[in-house]
């Protein structure tokens, strides 16, 4: 359909591959390669089903974010374990048939590590990482785990069909915060011109070192932690069904969906 038809310029500039069910079985996890499952454009329609099952998905991957099947909450891959937090704040574990409409995961392989040891706020720790990368054109891949002051995070309920979209499921999101929590925080930072397939900039979850609390970031306190990214400049793409891909030079025919504010993937 025309209006999933992928941003040109990312494909020229992130040698963005696109999967057939074919393919998924001959591309096993490759280091400093992003490997995504559905599109935000399509998640923004309301296509929250997905079938692709985690299972499959953690072959591609040991790091990552995204939602699973029904938008029934955050997922979490962190060490090739998988988390749900639901609408509520419960986290559990998904079995490995639940299936995910979108998601990004890599084999998570870092390039950078610094630390920080004095409280840092999150647009601090945005800079510090953009800075670190130089690149603004790549995806960086974040694994930040540490003490953290504070934490304010969000989830989504369960929807049930016929789906909403979701602007009108973000519109009842759940909100908490958390103070002094050990955990980590993962997720991506997406180059400018991804929207129609992903969050441009930085979209990270949280996940505690106990695993019974986590979800979207919304915002952070750092008191000390270890950050470490893991750059790749590849992306390759499973299309859910009625995606097109743009070809380079045919930036005419490119339709990005527009993003406000926060998503719930
Ligand atoms: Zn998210």
């Amino acid at each position: 359909m025309a209006r999933d038809i992928i941003d040109d310029r990312l494909v020229g500039a992130l040698h963005l591959r696109a999967l057939d069910r074919a393919g998924l079985a001959r591309d096993p996890a490759l280091e400093h390669v992003a490997y995504q499952a559905g599109t935000l454009s399509a998640l923004m329609d309301g296509a929250f089903d997905g079938d692709l099952a985690l299972v499959d998905l953690l072959r591609h991957g040991d790091l990552g974010i995204g939602t699973v099947a029904g938008l029934a909450g955050e997922l979490v891959v962190i060490g090739s374990d998988a988390f749900v937090i639901e609408g509520d704040g419960t986290v559990s574990r998904p079995g490995p048939a639940v299936t995910t409409p979108f998601a990004v995961v890599c084999s998570f392989a870092p390039q950078h590590r610094f630390t920080v040891n004095e409280p840092t706020s999150l647009g601090e720790l945005r800079t510090r990482i953009d800075a670190v990368v130089g690149d603004p054109a790549v995806i960086v891949a974040v694994r930040i785990d540490g003490r953290f002051r504070r934490l304010a995070m969000r989830s989504v309920h369960r929807q049930h069909p016929p789906y909403p979209t979701l602007a009108e499921v973000t519109a009842h999101q759940t909100e908490w915060q958390l103070e002094s929590l050990s955990g980590s925080v993962v997720g991506f930072r997406f180059p400018d011109g991804v929207a129609a397939i992903d969050v441009p900039g930085h979209h990270l979850h949280v996940i505690s070192d106990d695993r019974s609390a986590g979800g979207h970031l919304l915002d952070l306190e750092i008191e000390s932690a270890v950050v470490q990214l893991d750059v790749s400049s590849d992306l390759h793409l499973e299309l859910p069904v009625g995606v097109v891909l743009g070809e380079p030079g045919q930036a005419d025919r490119a339709t990005i969906a527009r993003i406000e504010g926060q998503h719930a993937g």
